[in-house]
């Protein structure tokens, strides 16, 4: 059996979907109420490959919301993480992501120093942050978005906002690696992590984001930002594509603009249905029924390969080489990326 544990965008979100789900308890409270809540089993959820196997799974809801972060709910925050993975080892599943924040929470506060939960001893090899997956997805969206839009890798220049995080240094090592990119832009806030891995990867060039967006072909966003950014569509390059790969969302509006083209990042779709309900409700897909975030996947590919490991776990670890054997794996079992 596999786990997602997942959160909500935000309280609003988290009101609407409680009540959808029939919690009406928790439908009308407010973030303090949130920030005691325990984590939930909201879903149990059947996947079919295209090989004809079937597995089972959870959703673990850990009521973790990007408003703890914002207003500084550090221990809730970091409460919601380990009790959401004490109760998914409680239900005896084999392997479990962490998706969105919760991935890094964890790393971000040091969460492996915890290893005791009450009377549970976390097992973190049963745990993946499904960044490996989402990393080779957000690859794949751009070589196959840029061919269709005409973009040549060759001639292009990819901005990647983040580019120091886990899934955005995965990114910069397989677009050094295995393509032929002509320019990598790297953007984050921390000069001396930009320069560790504009040494790692031998080239890119450090900007700040108003500095390179008009310079790229592409962006890849990838930043853990709590909330998304505003951008004038008029100073990007026609045409230009933007893959929105950060949840909550990097990018604050939709953007029209000919020319521009926005996709969602990370994101898969597989060739058959997945029985679930909290993908329709808690509406985070066009097509719930077949697109999911790539860490989710992760864990499903996971199990039906019965990989019982973390198979991306801590940060910056992640190489081109696993990239593509997840890669493998994700084809194998009928997903593919997100485009369009
Ligand atoms: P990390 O915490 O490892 O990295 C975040 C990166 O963003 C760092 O480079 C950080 O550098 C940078 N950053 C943060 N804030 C800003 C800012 N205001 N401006 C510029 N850069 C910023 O995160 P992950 O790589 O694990 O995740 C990245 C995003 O992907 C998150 O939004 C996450 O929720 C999403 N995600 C999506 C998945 C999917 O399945 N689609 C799966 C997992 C994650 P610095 O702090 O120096 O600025």
């Amino acid at each position: 059996m596999f786990g997602l544990i997942g959160h909500l965008n935000s309280l609003e979100h988290a009101q609407a979907v409680a009540k959808a789900l029939g919690y009406p308890e928790y439908a009308d409270q407010g973030l303090d109420f949130w920030c005691s809540a325990p984590p939930q089993i909201v879903d149990t959820i059947t996947v079919t490959s295209i090989t004809g196997q079937k597995i089972e799974g959870r959703y673990v809801e850990s009521c973790f919301l990007p408003e703890m972060l914002a207003t500084r709910r550090i221990k809730a925050a970091t409460r919601k993480i380990l009790n959401a993975m004490a109760h998914a080892q409680k239900q005896g599943i084999n392997i479990t992501a962490l998706g969105g924040f919760s991935s890094i929470i964890f790393e971000n506060f040091n969460l492996q120093q915890i290893t005791q939960v009450r009377n549970i001893k976390l097992k973190f090899e049963q745990f993946t942050t499904g960044n490996t997956h989402t990393a080779y997805i957000i690859c794949q969206q751009v070589e196959q978005a840029a061919k269709q839009l005409g973009i040549e890798l060759s001639k292009a220049t990819v901005a990647v906002c983040g580019a120091t995080g886990d899934i955005g240094s995965a990114v910069c090592r397989w677009l050094d690696a295995r393509t032929d990119v002509t320019d990598l832009l790297l953007i984050a806030r921390n000069q001396e992590r930009l320069q560790s891995l504009q040494a790692e990867l031998g080239r890119g060039k450090i900007l700040g984001l108003a500095e390179a967006l008009p310079q790229a072909d592409i962006v890849v966003w990838v930043a853990s930002m709590p909330k998304g950014v505003q951008i004038d569509p008029a100073s990007l390059k026609q045409p230009c594509l933007l893959i929105d790969g950060g949840y909550p969302k990097n990018l604050a509006m939709k953007i029209q603009h000919p020319g521009v083209h926005v996709l969602n990042g990370g994101i898969v779709e597989h060739s058959l249905d997945i029985d679930w309900r909290i993908m329709k409700i808690a509406n985070f897909m066009e097509a719930p029924a077949r697109q999911l975030f790539a860490c989710f996947a992760e864990s499903m590919l996971l199990e039906f390969e019965k990989l019982y490991t973390n198979f991306s776990w801590g940060r910056n670890q992640i190489t081109v080489e696993k990239m593509e054997q997840i890669g493998k794996v994700s084809l194998k079992h009928g997903f593919r990326p997100l485009l369009g």
